[in-house]
């Protein structure tokens, strides 16, 4: 985690009542979207930021499969549409989504993974974190707990090639269940398992169709999503070709900036 000197020392300088109940040391993370395309890191940075400030990461994969494990309305709705082949639309995951985001262990901020991967979605995630902020202020919240922040984008940017190399270069033994890639982290010998010797396989849906369904799909209908967020004012964006420890240390540091700023915007 980054230090900021300038945080721990602006409250002294004449900070409100509000403001000192804000632990000087510890950056409030707030709403994170986490953005970027499959096989950019999304799922590894997204827990990665979860562990280190002690927040829910939230992916509508995990809230579908949890909604039909528990066999609410909404899980059946869902069931039944991919029982037909079909997605779950935009307005049955936002009401997943709402569900979620009212549990009480997102107070302090949590990573959405995943989401929102439409415009239409990023349009109804704003407004509804408009109306939790406005909600926040009624109740007083905001005095008590944290000031309602707006949330940041964060986009995981890796390039096409590298992405296909990530993808299609998977293989997994079915023996000892190591994955490698015959690119990126191949075995020692031909194709086989270092530790078992058992031929390794890849996924049905990590052949180069599917990947290329995926990114088509992608570029369609979640690159406007980045774009838009491009377009405000807090959007961080990452070489996601770095190695995965760099990338939560770039991840970490643009959060503490926007949030720094805020706070000291907030002091004064
Ligand atoms: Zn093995």
């Amino acid at each position: 985690m980054v230090t900021l000197v300038a945080v721990s020392d602006a409250p002294k300088k004449g900070g409100t009542s509000s403001s000192e109940k804000i632990s000087a040391s510890e950056t409030v993370p707030g709403p994170i979207l986490l953005l970027g395309a499959p096989g950019s890191g999304k799922g590894t940075q997204g827990k990665s930021m979860a562990a280190s400030w002690g927040i829910p990461q939230i992916s509508t994969g995990d809230i579908l499969r949890e909604n039909r494990a528990r066999g609410t309305a909404l899980g059946k709705a869902a069931e039944k549409l991919m029982g037909e082949g079909k997605l779950a639309p935009d307005d049955l995951v936002n009401k997943m989504v709402a569900e979620r985001l009212a549990q009480p262990d997102t107070a302090r901020g949590f990573v959405l993974d995943g989401y929102p991967r439409t415009l239409p979605q990023a349009e109804w995630l704003e407004r509804s974190l408009a109306q939790r902020a406005d909600a926040q202020r009624v109740d007083g919240q905001a005095e008590t707990t944290v000031p309602a922040l707006a949330a940041i984008a964060v986009n995981i940017r890796v390039s096409y090639t590298e992405l296909l190399r990530r993808i299609t270069g998977r293989r997994n033994c079915p023996t000892c269940h190591r994955i490698y890639n015959v690119y990126l982290k191949p075995p020692q010998v031909d194709t086989v398992c270092d530790v078992d010797g058992t031929p390794l396989v890849a996924r049905a849906d990590d052949v180069e169709t599917v990947f290329e369904e995926r990114m088509r799909v992608y570029d369609a209908q979640t690159a406007p999503v980045v774009e838009h967020y491009r377009a405000g004012d807090r959007f961080i964006e990452v070489d996601g070709e770095r190695p995965a420890d760099e990338v939560a240390a770039a991840i970490t540091a643009g959060i503490e900036r926007f949030r720094t700023e805020e706070r000291l915007r907030n002091l004064f």
